[in-house]
């Protein structure tokens, strides 16, 4: 069983058609798998924003 990143609690599994995810019920954490196929630019800006991520992890306190 997987625990919810947030507070610990069990996830609860869930099936949306053809996937399957996990959610928690006490605080609403959900864990949403990305779909690398169809949204070839979600994946291009998910790589910018990770940069950015360090970037100002780096130069400040963001
Ligand atoms: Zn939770």
């Amino acid at each position: 069983m997987e625990e919810c990143p947030r507070c610990g609690a069990s996830l609860e599994r869930l099936s949306l058609g053809e996937v399957s995810t996990v959610a928690c019920g006490r605080c609403g954490y959900a864990d949403i798998p990305v779909e690398h196929d169809s949204e070839g630019r979600d994946f291009e800006s998910w790589q910018d924003a990770l940069e950015r991520f360090y970037d100002g992890a780096a130069g400040s306190t963001e």
